[in-house]
């Protein structure tokens, strides 16, 4: 097979790299392409770049359903400074039968003399280049002359360029130079100074709730969506977004089996044991995957208050803690002690989670069911904060 391997700070990704990659795919007969965001990019400032997951996530969104292209997490994973040639050796290990070729657009190309290890780097793999402005053709040959002089092999697919920078982007919030998913990524979450919009119509999702949700399921959604809302007013929480996600959490409750698995297929948390035993817990993880494919929500917040509002986790966003406790609190849920953790969670959301995760974990052992690991983190990480500062007498 033959792999390009695109790297870059991806802050975000936008048009012009998608345009590389689809013009590399097709003049050189490759068979995929690996996109590969760095962990801090060796010649960048790394103060202005956002968080990694927030880019793996962008280029994730921008490349779905393009099969030729898959985001490695490999820089991010090894974390510190991404050097090209460290990243090449591991590629080199991890596919010894296919040959890699690396892609590059003309800033990068002609500063190549310069990376890290260079000499060894240019003799490594074949490197290919595209310009990014307009008549720089002459000037791209006569680099690549000089560093195949040098020993190395590379050369230049001519094309059209696309004329667009990251730093455009994040300069300019008119810059429209973005595949359409990315671009409601980011202004869902108020990323590079855009206004935060939030693109759902609540009449028409409370409806589709309505119409798709049995009844009580539907009268708890909305319980629970009053409620976020509430403990986001007491707690200094935001409001809109405690009820949307009240309102999604349990989007996927009465969905059958099977299509739950398809949501899952692929996310590797149904690689684990405990969570495949645990179908109850299905359900958030099924929806924080549904609303991003079938309702284009892509504000992580959201997204992450869905997907663990039934098993907590280590570190949880005040988000996160609003629509678990209200999942527990809201007015239908009725059982022993709901009224003190309700009164609870008015007054201390640490106190109310610890509270909540005694509870369940105490259930979950009186009925010999397993304990996925995330719940163990949230009940320690609550347990750690009662230790820490305990309550007044
Ligand atoms: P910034 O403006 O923050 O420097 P950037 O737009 O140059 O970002 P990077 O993520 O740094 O994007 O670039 C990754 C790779 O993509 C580099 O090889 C770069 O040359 C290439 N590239 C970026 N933009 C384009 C474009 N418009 N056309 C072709 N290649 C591009």
């Amino acid at each position: 097979m033959k792999i390009g391997v695109f790297g870059g700070t991806f802050n975000p990704i936008h048009n012009g790299h998608l345009a590389l990659i689809d013009r590399m795919i097709g003049r050189l007969a490759l068979d995929r392409v690996i996109l590969m965001p760095a962990a801090v990019p060796p010649h960048k400032d790394s103060g202005c770049v956002l968080p990694a997951q927030d880019r793996i996530a962008m280029c994730r969104l921008a490349v779905q359903g393009d099969e030729r292209v898959t985001v490695s997490e490999l820089e991010i994973r090894r974390g510190g400074k991404s050097y090209t040639i460290d990243t090449l050796f591991a590629l080199q290990r991890q596919y010894p039968n296919d040959d890699l070729i690396l892609l590059v657009g003309s800033d990068m190309f002609y500063t190549l003399t310069e990376w890290h290890c260079a000499e060894q780097l240019l003799r490594m793999v074949p490197i290919a280049a595209i310009a990014r402005e307009t008549d720089e053709f002459s000037r791209l040959c006569a680099q690549r002359d000089r560093l195949n002089a040098m020993g190395a092999r590379t050369e230049i697919v001519e094309a059209e360029p696309v004329v667009v920078s990251s730093t455009e982007i994040r300069q300019d919030p008119q810059c429209e130079a973005l595949p359409a998913a990315v671009e409601q990524y980011i202004v869902q979450n108020g990323l590079y100074g855009r206004t935060r919009r939030i693109p759902v119509d609540l009449d028409e999702l409370t409806g589709r709730l309505r119409a798709g949700l049995s009844r009580s399921r539907y009268t708890h959604t909305i319980n629970v969506a009053s409620t976020a809302l509430r403990l986001a007013e007491l707690h200094g929480g935001d409001g809109e977004l405690a009820y949307l996600a009240g309102l999604l959490h349990d989007i996927c409750k009465e969905m059958p089996r099977e299509r739950m698995l398809n949501l899952l297929e692929g996310s590797a948390i149904i690689k684990d044991p405990v969570f495949l035993a645990s179908e109850r817990i299905w359900h958030g993880f099924a929806a924080a995957i549904y609303i991003q494919r079938e309702l284009s929500v892509y504000n992580t917040q959201i997204i992450e208050a869905v997907r663990y509002h039934t098993t907590g986790r280590g570190e949880m966003s005040l988000l996160e803690e609003i629509v678990y406790l209200a999942d527990l609190t809201s007015a239908d849920r009725r059982y022993p002690g709901v009224e003190a953790l309700r009164a609870k969670a008015e007054r201390s959301i640490p106190d109310a989670m610890f509270e909540a995760l005694q509870f369940i974990l105490g259930d979950l052992a009186h009925s010999g069911r397993p304990v996925t690991g995330d719940t163990l983190n949230a009940y320690n990480r609550y347990a750690l904060i009662q230790a820490e500062a305990p309550r007044q007498a």
